[in-house]
């Protein structure tokens, strides 16, 4: 197959080029710190009578204002963890992927799942209260990059506040779901989508967006908590200087950029962390990349392009700039600083220092002085780091490779663009002095734009200034494929020391599914781990001191809480997400099913789930391939610009969209009115009529069937 003249090689792409990037080692354990003080000892034949344990909540997103995802809870410890058990679970009523971290607040578990809806359990049996569903159009899904998922509620004063992924904010009800409040903030003409959680600060609710793959210009914006009324918006990047700077700090940002950024929409969307910081009255915001990813197309002659890649320092009351810094500077690797933004209070040479944390996508772990935004600490956490050598602590900024802005197809840039660390919460254990989070390596190539460089991103079209080619090329049979993955794609569970600015420990390198973290007094890390597992790590050691099978990924951050005396852990599964449809391929070789749930767990319980489901389909026989070889390249070309984003890299699905491959003959009967016509929009599958011509959604077709019978010789060779 000649080579497509393209395009940004998604880790699977090229096999050869992924070879050259092999697994780190291990990072051993240092040796463990003094262990912490045994419970006393209790006399034989006296009873042990514990202390009653409070009735405790979880009702902000990160536990407590800092968002340090730790809990004074130690029923559950390191001494009785392995006598947790399945106390109940729920079956949410949608599969696709779940991100949400639950609150509990007196006695009821409120969790956002896919779409948006909100699940009103009781913690302690699991019965629904109430559900509510924003209905939120199915067609949005071609505005957002990385499924319908929801990383959680908010709560203040008796009200549940959920954003949706249609550009909502809506106050409900806690006791009973109603809303109370529904408002629009965003234009539903452009790819806006919600995915985050909402935060509170004090009697304002602020909430962002997403979709800088899609061409719009980021921002956030906060509501009054009561009425619902917008209170102020703050933008991350500037817009056309013609119509005038809303503030100062625009007109600053400006100065920055080049060309006409703002018809791409330049980018900027703040889609996952903030934080309301009480102590210092800041609001703290993680701002994403630039619309589109490659600068040279965005901001041609460079520039840092502020506030991309940014943490921003925001007053509460009116949205007023105080401070930034700048994680990644210009900007070109889709390297956001939307990720997880942690408060603490940390002896930093001697001194107690307010300071913020943030492991964001592009491999360096950040300390930043909370009240001047003075950088103190930026060391790497993942390894390799291809795009800079260290960040220069004179100067705070990055200092790049010679290669990193080479964009050629050969050059191996890690992290990708779905980063070394990507929404998954962190969390902080005072105890141990360690944040932990998962990493992940997962290699990718750029080449340079082609043609498409100047057309505008918008729904259904996802342009980030590089095309991008298929796995599909090298025709390497499947199983070959899932032996490279594994090979070269893989995460791991990271203790990270931030005064001694190193990791402290590694678990072993597994695959990239490790989700969020929840730490505890209890001397524990809970996370989801490699596959499909539910598992208690030890804080100290990283040994692994519990696991139980979810059935399906667990990428979602487990919370605790206790009620009548009783500790409980839980947490919502269900595989989905970026990785899931960005980078499918990940995820389609190791078949993991989406099965999305509310586990929770308590000591002694006994509940099981029920035995998986076999969701494997026989292969319908596909027909036979009816054109030549290059309209089946063309049809490659226009489903990797077009269909890959959703339906998987060279058709390898991550499972919450269909395996084209496996269309049966009413699919491929109905072709052109489903790429074409929309008919199945109320599935997310919008028309792309403006995109593809008749003859190229033929030319597709025609490629899906070449694949097709591919796949079909391999699982019936039989009928060779
Ligand atoms: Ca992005």
């Amino acid at each position: 197959m000649k080579p497509v003249n393209l395009c940004l090689v998604i880790v699977v792409a090229l096999t050869g080029l992924l070879a050259a990037c092999g697994k780190h080692e291990a990072i051993a354990p240092e040796p463990a710190g003094p262990a912490p003080a045994a419970a006393p000892a209790v006399a034989p034949g006296a009873t042990a009578k514990p202390d009653p344990l409070p009735d405790t909540e979880w009702s902000l997103h990160g536990e407590d204002v800092g968002e340090q995802r730790y809990s004074p809870l130690d029923q559950v410890n390191r001494g009785n963890v392995d006598q947790l058990g399945l106390a109940w679970f729920f079956n949410m009523y949608t599969r696709r992927g779940i991100e949400a971290t639950p609150l509990m607040v007196d006695g009821t578990l409120y969790v956002s799942g896919s779409w948006s809806m909100v699940y009103a359990l009781d913690a302690r049996s699991g019965e629904l209260k109430w559900f509510y569903d924003p209905k939120v159009e199915r067609a949005f899904l071609a505005r957002g990059c990385c499924d319908a998922v929801n990383r959680g509620v908010a709560y203040k004063d008796g009200k549940i506040f959920v954003a949706t992924y249609d550009g909502r904010l809506v106050a409900l009800n806690a006791a009973d779901g109603k809303e109370l409040w529904n408002v629009q903030t965003t234009d539903r003409e452009q790819s806006y989508t919600i995915t985050g959680a909402p935060r509170i600060a004090r009697n304002k609710v602020v909430i962002g967006n997403g979709g800088a793959e899609l061409g719009v210009r980021g921002y956030v914006s906060a509501y009054d908590i009561d009425s619902g009324d917008m209170a102020w918006r703050f933008y991350t990047v500037p817009g056309n200087p013609a119509d005038g700077f809303e503030n100062d700090a625009m007109k600053m940002a400006a100065k920055t950029w080049k060309g006409e950024w703002w018809k791409y929409g330049g980018g900027g969307t703040v889609w996952d962390s903030m934080v309301y910081d009480p102590e210092l009255d800041l609001l703290y915001i993680g701002v994403g990349n630039g619309s589109p990813w490659n600068q040279a197309v965005r901001s041609p002659g460079g520039g840092d392009n502020l506030f991309l890649a940014s943490i921003v320092a925001l007053k509460p009351d009116t949205g007023e700039y105080v401070w930034h810094y700048q994680t990644t500077p210009g900007d070109t690797w889709d390297y956001t600083a939307t990720q997880h933004i942690m408060l603490a209070e940390l002896e930093i040479d001697g001194k107690p220092r307010k300071v913020l944390m943030q492991a964001p996508k592009n491999g360096f772990f950040y300390i930043i002085d909370r009240a001047t935004g003075e950088l103190l600490a930026a060391d790497a956490f993942s390894s390799p780091i291809t795009w800079a050598t260290h960040v220069d602590m004179e100067t705070g900024r990055p200092v790049e490779t010679a290669n990193a802005r080479v964009f050629d197809g050969k050059n191996i840039t890690i992290p990708s663009n779905a980063g070394a660390h990507n929404w998954f919460p962190m969390s902080f254990n005072p105890q141990t002095g360690l944040v932990y989070f998962p990493s992940f390596v997962l290699p990718v190539a750029f080449l340079a734009p082609t043609e498409d460089k100047d057309r505008l991103p918008s729904q259904g079209y996802w342009n980030v200034g590089f095309d991008r080619m298929g796995n599909a090329a090298p025709e390497i049979p499947e199983a070959a494929l899932a032996a490279e993955i594994d090979k070269n794609v893989y995460g791991s569970l990271i203790a990270w020391d931030p005064l001694a600015r190193k990791i402290r420990w590694a678990q072993e390198p597994g695959r990239p599914t490790n989700g969020g973290t929840l730490s505890t007094a209890g001397g524990l890390v809970f996370h989801g781990g490699k596959d499909t597992h539910i598992v208690a790590t030890d804080a100290e050691t990283g040994e692994v001191l519990w696991s139980s099978d979810a059935q399906t990924a667990v990428l979602a951050p487990p919370i605790t809480y206790a009620l009548d005396g009783e500790q409980y852990i839980a947490v919502a599964v269900g595989i989905g997400g970026g990785l899931a449809t960005e980078a499918g391929p990940v995820v389609h070789a190791w078949k993991v099913p989406n099965l999305s749930r509310v586990l929770v767990y308590k000591l002694g319980a006994t509940a099981s789930l029920p035995p998986v489901p076999n969701a494997e389909r026989a292969m319908p026989k596909p027909a036979a391939v009816t054109v030549d070889r290059e309209t089946i390249e063309q049809g490659q070309v226009v489903y990797q610009r077009h269909c890959s984003y959703c339906h998987g890299d060279g058709l390898r699905t991550g499972g919450v969209t269909p395996d084209l491959r496996w269309s049966n003959q009413g699919i491929h009967d109905q072709w052109q009115e489903i790429v074409r016509e929309g008919i199945f929009e109320s599935r997310g599958m919008v028309s792309f009529k403006q995109f593809v011509s008749a003859g190229e959604a033929e030319a597709i077709r025609q490629y899906v069937l070449h694949e097709a019978n591919r796949r079909y010789r391999e699982l019936n060779p039989e009928q060779e």
